[in-house]
């Protein structure tokens, strides 16, 4: 279980041009609750995707922000992408940045638009 990212607690929804493996996975991340401030927070909501690790998960409703990383698609079977955390990490390490310290880390590895970096870190 990942605590999601130190209070930051992530948008409704994916990044506009992300796909996902099935409608059945795009209607779940995409729900939107119009009676609750997050989807951790909503018992409707039952995966949650993370744009800057790639990662999926099943939400754990225990009033926090948990999940449980999932490998493959509940509906469809399809193998998702592989996660991106411990790049990230690395790549934060690398450039000196505490990843516990939310205000400081660059807006870029808050979404998923690091990893269309042209020059990554490591790698
Ligand atoms: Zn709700
Ligand atoms: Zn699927």
């Amino acid at each position: 279980m990942l605590d999601v990212a130190f209070g930051v607690r992530d948008q409704w929804g994916a990044p506009p041009g992300v796909t996902h493996c099935c409608d059945m996975m795009t209607s779940n991340v995409d729900l939107e609750c119009h009676r609750c401030s997050d989807r951790y927070e909503c018992t409707d909501n039952l995966v949650t995707f993370i744009a800057r690790w790639q990662e999926y998960g099943l939400i754990i409703h225990d009033g926090g922000t948990s999940y449980v990383t999932i490998d493959f698609c509940p509906w469809c079977g399809a193998r998702l992408p592989e996660s991106q955390s411990d790049r990230w990490f690395d790549e934060l390490e690398e450039l000196g940045i505490d990843a516990s310290d939310v205000d400081n880390i660059p807006e870029d590895y808050l979404t998923d638009r690091w990893l269309s970096r042209s020059d990554p870190v490591s790698g």
